[in-house]
């Protein structure tokens, strides 16, 4: 498959100009394909018609007169459908620009609604840090009560007396004890007092 130099169409036979070596279709190349067997080995130098028209118009070996240098109708059609057949990609490019931007557009909303997420992340994230903050410093207040509460602990029991190896009775009564070891050093222990 070539690509007709005229119409850009895809083309499977066709046939080449010796010159500008692009392809053309029959009905692109104002040859008939009977026409061009016919022309034997002239085949191998057969020009397509822009060639021609260009061949003619400048006449190689002597230099062209006044005349031949305005373009004819015939040569500025020529160049008319060149430069459509090197439009037509443009078109494609034009699809293509208008998706990407469909593309662009989709891409901004979808950062917009990132942002807008990240947004409220971030304030969520806000009040974890405060409530960190407040717990670290309950933390601390606890830390100092339990400390305070030790310590009046330890102070309440700064007066208290442990007795050891005392053998139990039963019956015994823990109080006439204490009154009782009380009045032997001296140190009456009253039972209000306990
Ligand atoms: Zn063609
Ligand atoms: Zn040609």
């Amino acid at each position: 498959m070539v690509v007709c130099g005229k119409c850009c169409e895809e083309v499977s036979s066709a046939i080449q100009c010796s010159a500008c070596r692009k392809f053309f279709d029959y009905q692109c190349s104002g040859i008939t394909e009977i026409g061009y067997r016919k022309l034997g080995d002239r085949q191998l130098s057969w020009r397509c018609v822009y060639c021609k028209t260009s061949q003619q118009s400048t006449r190689p070996g002597s230099p062209p007169p006044e005349t031949t240098r305005q373009p004819t109708l015939d040569s500025v059609m020529i160049e008319l459908q060149k430069l459509s057949c090197q439009l037509l990609p443009l078109q494609e490019v034009i699809n293509d620009i208008r998706i990407i931007k469909n593309d662009i557009s989709d891409l901004r909303k979808s950062n917009n609604n990132m942002l807008e997420k990240l947004d409220s992340f971030e304030k969520r994230l806000q009040v974890v840090e405060n409530a960190e903050q407040k717990i670290s410093s309950l933390k601390e207040q606890i830390n100092k009560m339990e400390a305070e509460i030790n310590e009046k602990d330890q102070w309440l029991r700064s007066n208290n007396v442990e007795i050891k190896g005392v053998p139990f009775k039963p019956g015994e009564n823990l109080f006439d004890i204490v009154t009782k070891l009380g009045s032997i050093i001296t140190y009456p222990a009253l039972k209000s007092n306990l």
